[in-house]
């Protein structure tokens, strides 16, 4: 299983002091949190595009590089960037080509039941009062998707008047980089 061998290469790694040039401390060197999608395919590619070393950046990712609501999870770890780890910009970073574009709920919950979720499990869920259709909901573009985050971002009431939102788009394929929106 791809774990073990990743258990195993760690040993080496630690052995031969491979983390050597990777060292540095817990503050982003570049003053900046990055949100963007959890897409494999930019897992090293997104960082290699835009010069970012390890240690330059907060990194938070999720599916599709969303935020609709004012206090989620991802939200909640841009303030914290901003407020205790000296984060005075945030890159949006969405991309062509998202899965997110193409999410439809009914799609959604026929994989959940193929893989053993049941009907009965989906229903008390929603009578607890998850709507899975708006939970699980994509966006119709990227470049709005990526505005509507960097929305959200700007008008939140704890982000300081200072901090600056930017908003990209970026091909999986190649890293080059949109500009949706840039603060100044
Ligand atoms: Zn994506």
């Amino acid at each position: 299983m791809p774990i073990d061998d990743m258990l195993e290469y760690n040993q080496h790694f630690v052995r031969n002091k491979q983390y050597i040039p990777y060292e540095t401390d817990s503050y982003p060197n570049k003053k900046m949190v990055v949100l963007t999608c959890m897409e494999s395919r930019l897992v090293e590619l997104l960082p290699k595009a835009l010069n970012i070393q390890n240690g330059d950046v907060k990194m938070l990712k999720n599916a599709g590089a969303i935020i609709r609501k004012p206090f989620d999870t991802v939200m909640k770890s841009i303030l914290i960037a901003i407020h205790n780890l000296r984060a005075e910009q945030v890159l949006v970073i969405g991309h062509y080509d998202c899965g997110m574009a193409k999410i439809n709920t009914e799609n959604f919950l026929n994989n959940m039941f193929a893989k053993g979720i049941s009907e009965e499990t989906i229903d008390i869920v929603e009578r607890s009062g998850i709507n899975i259709a708006e939970e699980f909901h994509g966006f119709a573009t990227v470049e709005e998707s990526i505005q509507q985050s960097v929305n959200m971002i700007k008008n939140h009431p704890f982000l300081p008047k200072n901090i600056k939102v930017h908003g990209l788009a970026i091909d999986p394929g190649t890293g080059k980089v949109d500009v949706i929106c840039r603060d100044y």
